[in-house]
């Protein structure tokens, strides 16, 4: 199907596209359109103008610093995959990254894409609910910043006002031993999760410090296992405090049955992900 009618526009500069979202009617963000397009192609989603930030320099940059790891708009699923500084010192973000899609979708789509259009089955998600990200948003009038914790409200919806843009993900950078892991079952490589686990932790003196838990696939958003990870703040990193975790976030878990898995089933996989995830966790963290 052909998308309906739209006017194309190509700002090149932020403020020019900021004023833009302001002043056109329904208008949308054009990044890596891995979403966009094929949502407008089937008609689910008619903007009537489209503003392409592709153009607009310094918006692709992934660095640290002054203890954040910053992410700008078109920083693409591959840039994350390649960035030394994500390899080094980012390990939920590490293992994510390349169990996104296909290489053709992580060179185009960005993380803030992912982030903006909200599918719960979606990994970037998780992975920034697990870390305690947090995500600066933008119009022409003002710039606030939204933790992920708030950031996600229901089935494709989020924080972002229409005016507004995502022009910064903020990743605290870790301090001492962490350690993570992004656990994920598909049908097929390339394809969305059935199930996915993002397990961030930290330890200290040998004892788990603080952990991060959030799940994918198994709700209307990316959920956070905020009793999972409470059970586990100065827990021994032992068998049974994984396993009392992991049945904490199945139980926070809301899957459906689909075509994927029954929904025990899908709760089950959390289960096992998450305590599996947390082993990988505490060993990683214990090996930095
Ligand atoms: C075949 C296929 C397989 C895929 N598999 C996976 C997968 O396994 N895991 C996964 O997580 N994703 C998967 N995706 C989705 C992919 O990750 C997309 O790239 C991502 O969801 C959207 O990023 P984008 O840059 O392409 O955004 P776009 O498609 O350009 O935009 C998506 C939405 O976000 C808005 N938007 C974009 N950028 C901003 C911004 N900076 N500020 C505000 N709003 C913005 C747009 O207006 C639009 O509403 C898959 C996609 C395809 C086509």
């Amino acid at each position: 199907m052909l998308p309906a009618r739209f006017e194309y526009h190509r700002p090149e500069s932020l403020e020019e596209a900021l004023q833009m979202l302001s002043t056109l009617e329904e208008p949308k963000v054009l990044a890596g359109g891995q979403s966009l397009i094929p949502l407008m192609k089937f008609r689910f989603a008619s903007p009537s103008n489209l503003v392409d930030i592709n153009r607009i320099p310094a918006l692709d940059r992934i660095a640290e610093e002054n203890g954040v790891l910053r992410i700008g708009p078109l920083v693409r699923h591959h840039d994350v995959e390649t960035s030394e500084v994500v390899s080094a010192r980012y390990p939920v973000l590490a293992a994510a990254a390349p169990q996104i899609a296909d290489p053709i979708v992580r060179n185009l789509g960005t993380v803030a894409g992912s982030i903006a259009h909200a599918d719960p089955a979606g990994d970037w998600g998780s992975v920034m609910l697990a870390v305690g990200a947090s995500f600066v948003l933008r119009s022409a009038a003002r710039e606030r910043e939204v933790a992920a914790s708030e950031f996600f409200r229901d089935l494709f919806t989020t924080a972002i006002e229409p005016n507004e843009m995502v022009t910064e993900i903020r990743v605290p950078a870790p301090s001492g031993r962490v350690g993570g892991a992004y656990l994920k079952l598909e049908r097929k490589v390339g394809d969305f999760a059935t199930v996915a686990a993002a397990v961030h932790v930290r330890m200290d003196d040998g004892r788990i410090g603080q952990a991060g838990i959030a799940l994918t696939g198994v709700g209307t958003t990316n959920i956070k296992a905020s009793d999972a990870e409470a059970s586990l703040a100065g827990a021994e990193p032992t068998e049974d405090a994984f396993a009392e975790a992991a049945r904490l976030a199945a139980a926070a878990a809301n899957p459906v049955s689909d075509v994927r898995g029954s929904a025990e089933y899908k709760r089950h996989m959390v289960e096992v992900y998450v305590k599996r995830g947390l082993a990988r966790a505490v060993e990683s963290a214990r090996a930095a």
